[in-house]
Protein backbone atom coordinates (compact mmCIF):
# COMPACT_ATOMS: atom_id res chain seq x y z
CA UNK A 1 0.00 0.00 0.00
CA UNK A 2 1.67 3.00 -0.80
CA UNK A 3 2.01 5.55 1.97
CA UNK A 4 0.07 8.23 3.08
CA UNK A 5 1.44 12.23 3.61
CA UNK A 6 1.50 11.44 7.41
CA UNK A 7 2.58 7.97 7.40
CA UNK A 8 6.03 10.20 6.08
CA UNK A 9 6.11 12.41 8.69
CA UNK A 10 5.60 10.34 11.02
CA UNK A 11 8.72 8.16 9.55
CA UNK A 12 11.09 11.13 10.91
CA UNK A 13 12.90 11.37 13.77
CA UNK A 14 11.39 14.71 14.74
CA UNK A 15 7.83 13.19 14.44
CA UNK A 16 8.94 10.72 17.24
CA UNK A 17 10.49 13.52 19.59
CA UNK A 18 7.61 16.51 19.49
CA UNK A 19 4.99 16.60 21.42
CA UNK A 20 2.52 17.66 18.32
CA UNK A 21 2.33 17.73 14.78
CA UNK A 22 1.96 21.18 13.69
CA UNK A 23 -0.67 21.76 10.63
CA UNK A 24 -1.76 24.50 10.38
CA UNK A 25 -4.01 27.47 11.73
CA UNK A 26 -6.39 30.15 10.02
CA UNK A 27 -8.81 30.13 7.23
CA UNK A 28 -8.79 26.89 5.27
CA UNK A 29 -10.88 29.15 2.54
CA UNK A 30 -8.25 32.16 2.38
CA UNK A 31 -6.39 32.89 -0.73
CA UNK A 32 -3.53 34.20 1.20
CA UNK A 33 -0.97 31.10 2.80
CA UNK A 34 2.06 32.36 5.00
CA UNK A 35 4.36 29.17 5.22
CA UNK A 36 7.16 29.15 7.90
CA UNK A 37 10.17 27.04 8.87
CA UNK A 38 8.99 24.61 11.60
CA UNK A 39 7.44 25.15 15.20
CA UNK A 40 9.20 26.04 18.10
CA UNK A 41 8.70 25.10 21.39
CA UNK A 42 5.38 27.12 22.18
CA UNK A 43 4.14 25.43 18.50
CA UNK A 44 4.97 22.41 19.85
CA UNK A 45 3.27 22.34 23.17
CA UNK A 46 0.08 23.79 21.63
CA UNK A 47 -0.40 22.07 18.42
CA UNK A 48 -0.58 25.30 16.34
CA UNK A 49 1.97 27.49 13.76
CA UNK A 50 3.28 30.94 15.03
CA UNK A 51 2.16 31.29 18.84
CA UNK A 52 5.15 31.96 20.49
CA UNK A 53 7.32 35.25 20.15
CA UNK A 54 8.10 35.55 16.46
CA UNK A 55 4.06 34.59 15.84
CA UNK A 56 3.10 37.19 18.16
CA UNK A 57 5.70 39.56 16.15
CA UNK A 58 3.56 38.40 12.91
CA UNK A 59 0.20 38.69 14.10
CA UNK A 60 1.17 42.24 15.12
CA UNK A 61 3.19 42.97 12.02
CA UNK A 62 0.44 41.81 9.67
CA UNK A 63 -2.25 43.42 11.89
CA UNK A 64 -0.61 46.83 11.05
CA UNK A 65 -2.09 46.50 7.59
CA UNK A 66 -5.31 45.03 8.30
CA UNK A 67 -4.29 40.80 7.93
CA UNK A 68 -5.62 38.84 10.30
CA UNK A 69 -6.20 35.28 10.76
CA UNK A 70 -9.26 34.84 9.42
CA UNK A 71 -8.22 36.29 5.88
CA UNK A 72 -4.61 33.76 5.83
CA UNK A 73 -3.73 30.20 6.61
CA UNK A 74 -0.34 29.41 7.88
CA UNK A 75 2.05 26.59 7.93
CA UNK A 76 5.57 25.65 7.85
CA UNK A 77 7.46 23.46 5.58
CA UNK A 78 8.38 21.01 8.71
CA UNK A 79 5.12 19.56 10.57
CA UNK A 80 6.77 18.77 14.35
CA UNK A 81 9.85 20.69 15.96
CA UNK A 82 13.62 20.04 15.53
CA UNK A 83 15.32 19.88 18.54
CA UNK A 84 16.81 22.83 19.64
CA UNK A 85 15.52 24.70 17.20
CA UNK A 86 18.25 23.89 14.74
CA UNK A 87 17.75 23.95 11.21
CA UNK A 88 15.91 21.19 8.80
CA UNK A 89 17.49 18.53 7.56
CA UNK A 90 16.77 17.74 3.69
CA UNK A 91 15.63 14.72 4.50
CA UNK A 92 12.86 16.41 6.89
CA UNK A 93 12.09 18.77 4.16
CA UNK A 94 11.71 15.69 1.89
CA UNK A 95 9.48 14.06 4.37
CA UNK A 96 7.16 16.67 5.49
CA UNK A 97 6.81 18.57 2.39
CA UNK A 98 4.41 16.48 0.62
CA UNK A 99 1.89 16.99 3.30
CA UNK A 100 2.37 20.92 2.46
CA UNK A 101 1.94 20.21 -0.93
CA UNK A 102 -1.34 18.30 -0.42
CA UNK A 103 -2.51 21.25 1.83
CA UNK A 104 -1.75 23.70 -1.19
CA UNK A 105 -3.98 21.62 -3.19
CA UNK A 106 -6.74 22.00 -0.88
CA UNK A 107 -6.19 25.28 -0.17
CA UNK A 108 -5.56 26.38 -3.61
CA UNK A 109 -4.27 29.76 -2.48
CA UNK A 110 -3.71 32.67 -4.88
CA UNK A 111 -0.76 34.42 -3.01
CA UNK A 112 2.17 32.39 -1.12
CA UNK A 113 3.85 34.32 1.46
CA UNK A 114 7.26 32.11 2.48
CA UNK A 115 8.46 33.41 5.75
CA UNK A 116 12.63 32.70 5.56
CA UNK A 117 15.11 31.22 3.45
CA UNK A 118 14.21 27.20 3.70
CA UNK A 119 10.22 28.00 2.77
CA UNK A 120 11.70 30.17 0.11
CA UNK A 121 14.04 27.52 -1.68
CA UNK A 122 11.35 24.95 -1.11
CA UNK A 123 8.75 27.26 -3.56
CA UNK A 124 11.41 28.73 -5.78
CA UNK A 125 12.73 25.05 -6.50
CA UNK A 126 9.50 23.63 -7.44
CA UNK A 127 9.74 21.41 -4.58
CA UNK A 128 13.16 20.30 -6.09
CA UNK A 129 15.42 20.02 -3.13
CA UNK A 130 18.73 19.34 -5.04
CA UNK A 131 18.05 22.55 -6.42
CA UNK A 132 17.62 24.47 -3.10
CA UNK A 133 21.24 25.23 -2.35
CA UNK A 134 21.29 27.09 -5.69
CA UNK A 135 19.10 29.92 -5.51
CA UNK A 136 19.18 33.03 -4.05
CA UNK A 137 19.00 34.41 -0.11
CA UNK A 138 16.12 36.15 1.34
CA UNK A 139 17.91 39.21 1.88
CA UNK A 140 18.03 39.63 -1.90
CA UNK A 141 14.43 38.03 -2.85
CA UNK A 142 12.47 39.37 -0.13
CA UNK A 143 9.86 41.60 -1.38
CA UNK A 144 9.84 40.45 -5.45
CA UNK A 145 6.68 38.63 -6.11
CA UNK A 146 6.76 36.31 -8.68
CA UNK A 147 4.24 34.55 -10.86
CA UNK A 148 4.92 30.75 -10.77
CA UNK A 149 3.27 27.26 -11.24
CA UNK A 150 3.33 25.21 -8.14
CA UNK A 151 2.29 21.54 -8.54
CA UNK A 152 -0.03 22.69 -11.13
CA UNK A 153 -1.18 25.71 -9.62
CA UNK A 154 -0.66 29.25 -10.61
CA UNK A 155 0.51 31.03 -7.66
CA UNK A 156 1.82 34.55 -6.79
CA UNK A 157 5.02 34.02 -4.44
CA UNK A 158 6.05 36.93 -2.31
CA UNK A 159 9.14 35.91 -0.15
CA UNK A 160 9.52 37.77 3.25
CA UNK A 161 11.70 37.57 5.81
CA UNK A 162 10.95 35.50 8.81
CA UNK A 163 9.55 37.47 11.71
CA UNK A 164 12.08 35.91 14.07
CA UNK A 165 14.87 37.47 12.37
CA UNK A 166 13.25 40.92 12.19
CA UNK A 167 12.97 40.35 16.45
CA UNK A 168 16.70 39.74 16.92
CA UNK A 169 17.32 42.48 14.14
CA UNK A 170 15.19 45.49 14.36
CA UNK A 171 16.96 47.16 10.77
CA UNK A 172 14.72 44.40 9.24
CA UNK A 173 11.60 46.15 10.26
CA UNK A 174 11.48 48.92 7.63
CA UNK A 175 12.24 46.33 4.30
CA UNK A 176 9.04 44.12 6.15
CA UNK A 177 6.97 47.32 6.14
CA UNK A 178 8.01 48.36 2.72
CA UNK A 179 6.95 43.98 1.66
CA UNK A 180 3.87 44.57 3.11
CA UNK A 181 3.25 47.44 0.78
CA UNK A 182 3.09 44.89 -2.16
CA UNK A 183 1.04 42.17 -0.01
CA UNK A 184 -1.59 44.89 0.33
CA UNK A 185 -1.25 45.78 -3.19
CA UNK A 186 -1.27 42.16 -4.36
CA UNK A 187 -4.17 40.96 -1.72
CA UNK A 188 -6.44 43.46 -0.18
N1 LIG B 1 8.79 29.80 13.45
C1 LIG B 1 8.28 29.14 12.38
O1 LIG B 1 8.87 29.15 11.31
N2 LIG B 1 7.14 28.52 12.52
C2 LIG B 1 6.43 28.52 13.65
O2 LIG B 1 5.37 27.92 13.68
C3 LIG B 1 6.97 29.21 14.74
C4 LIG B 1 8.14 29.84 14.63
Amino acid sequence: MKKSELDLIKETEIFKNCKNIVYGRGNLKSDILFVGEAPGKNEDEQGLPFVGASGKNLDKMLNEVGLSMEEIYITNILKCRPPKNRNPSVEEIKMHTPYLVKQIKKIKPKVVCTLGNYATKFFLSGGELDKMKKIKGITELHGEALVMDFFGLKITLIPLFHPAAIIYNRKLLPLWQEDMKTIKKICL
